[in-house]
């Protein structure tokens, strides 16, 4: 267990990822140095996790880069771009220099078995759903990573566990485009997927084409693969994993091997590569909102029978009627005494988000709450707001709010969107204006399409106010 007893490790980012790995490098035996720049972090002494140990320094603003060369492994968290503390070159010196990820899954047990989902949009949702649909079937599963709990702590759990058998049979882990800027080792799905690539966070990758390589790479880990999932028609991606293709067996999202879904009759169908035959699965019984779930359900479903643990599409039938999203996911937070469905999407950060989300919803008329602060790269180009015209017009009215409400106003009004449009100033202001818009039997669906940060902490914070609002009506 002890495994890096007498060694330093240096653990580059002090956020839930790097404090789990380093209490994960503590119980490997290992000295810890702790590196963060933000001066508000509570001492590592405070923190009730590490109050048994003090083999613990923090290092605030600037610092020695020596101290990362002396140390014998170097674990960086995802928040951290690889520029900061010349880790670039760190690495190319031939330092160990892991993700957070990767020293995790050094340490997780062989047998458990590993599903990855990385892509732009519907990450955390169908890591939910898979992580439903195991747990449901009494697979013993871990769901976590960049969604909630970091691989670190389930490694932790493993490492620290009195049981005789694995703690988990299956890791479903969200995976971000920061966690795979360093080449894993160690993690090794099963099961990877790539759910779409549309631009984000393109301040850090730059090109899409840079965003597209760093994605792809979830394919180029997998060992003992089972199956590699791509969406159809995404040439860049299909580019960047072309060196890869060779290792593991691809399935698609709307083709052969893979999965297609009819909508019409509501039903999944399978080709596992390798495997012979079609199975069939009945997404009918989902409560969840929104044709994109079906689609993310179905995904979902895809990865769980290619783990080829013994599950197969009629034991995940059973399953389809718990299914929930996670909170701020096109999540239905409150019926009113008007008629009136509220639905928080604060999740949505991005034009892609908020354009799947409404072309899901065209059977449910509703008020679109649309703003914050717009991300560059959905300012301009055919990715931008005028992406939302063609889902906005099965819909009763917009309201723009916050700091790129005008601007997105201006966007759509231009484009001559043929339902109403108002400007409100703030989130509070935007569900007044909604209210007196929606009609008996609509929605009022806060799909911010923006990032939260010009009016609250996060989209969790923007989330939670709007259903502080919905409870008033
Ligand atoms: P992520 O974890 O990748 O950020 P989430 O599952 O949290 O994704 O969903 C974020 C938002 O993306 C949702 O609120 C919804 O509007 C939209 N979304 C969900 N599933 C998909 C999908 N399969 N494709 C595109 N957008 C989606």
């Amino acid at each position: 267990k002890q495994d890096l007893k007498g060694q330093t490790v240096a653990v580059i980012g002090l956020g839930k990822s790097g404090i789990a790995a380093a209490r994960l490098a503590l119980a490997r035996g290992a000295f810890v140095l702790g590196i963060d720049q933000n001066e508000n972090l509570a001492p590592f002494e405070q923190n009730p996790l590490f109050e048994k140990h003090c083999s613990l320094k923090k290092i605030l603003g600037y610092f020695d880069n020596k101290l990362l060369k002396d140390a014998d492994r170097v674990i960086v968290s995802p928040g951290v771009p690889l520029e900061n503390y010349g880790i670039s070159s760190l690495m190319q010196s031939g330092k160990r220099v892991m993700s957070e990820l990767d020293f995790a899954a050094e340490v997780l047990p062989r047998c458990t078995k590993i599903l990855a989902v990385t892509g732009t949009n519907g990450k955390s949702t169908v890591a939910t759903f898979a992580g439903q649909m195991l747990n449901h079937l009494d697979i013993k599963t871990f769901v976590g990573g960049n969604l909630g709990i970091p691989l670190s702590e389930a490694a932790f759990q493993c490492l620290t566990s009195s049981l005789k058998r694995p703690m988990f049979q299956v890791a479903v882990v969200e995976v971000s485009s920061y966690q795979l800027e360093i080449p894993n080792k160690y993690f090794c799905p099963s099961v990877a997927i790539i759910l779409n690539l549309t631009p984000d966070h393109l301040e850090r990758h730059k090109t899409m084409k840079n965003y597209a390589v760093t994605k792809g790479r979830i394919l180029s880990q997998m060992c003992n693969s089972k199956m590699g999932v791509l969406p159809l028609g995404n040439q860049l991606l299909n580019e960047s994993v072309m060196d890869y293709v060779n290792e593991f067996n691809l399935a698609w999202i709307g083709d052969f091997p893979g999965v297609k879904i009819d909508m019409e009759t509501k039903a999944a169908s399978f080709k596992i590569p390798v495997i012979e035959g079609v199975t069939k699965l009945q997404l009918g019984a989902m409560k969840t909102l929104g044709t994109h779930n079906y689609h993310n359900a179905a995904v979902a479903a895809l990865s769980v029978i290619g783990l080829d643990i013994g599950i197969d599409a009629e034991a995940i039938g059973s399953t389809i009627g718990i299914l929930r999203v996670p909170p701020h996911r096109m999540q239905i937070v409150h019926n009113d005494s008007h008629g009136v469905t509220w639905v928080d999407d604060s999740k949505a950060t991005n034009v892609e988000a908020t354009y799947t989300g409404l072309m899901g919803l065209k059977e449910q008329k509703s008020v679109i709450l649309l703003g914050g602060l717009a991300k560059v790269s959905d300012m301009q180009g055919s990715n931008g707001f005028e992406r939302l015209f063609e889902p906005l017009k099965f819909h009763r009215g917009v309201v723009t709010f916050g700091s790129s409400g005008t601007m997105i106003q201006k966007i759509l009004l231009a484009n001559g969107l043929g339902i109403p449009c108002i400007n409100a100033t703030n989130l509070k202001d935007a569900v007044n204006w909604a209210r007196i818009i929606a009609r008996y039997g609509d929605a009022i669906v806060l799909s911010p399409g923006c990032a939260s940060f010009d009016e609250f902490r996060n989209f969790e914070h923007r989330g939670k106010v709007f259903q502080e609002l919905a409870f008033l009506s």
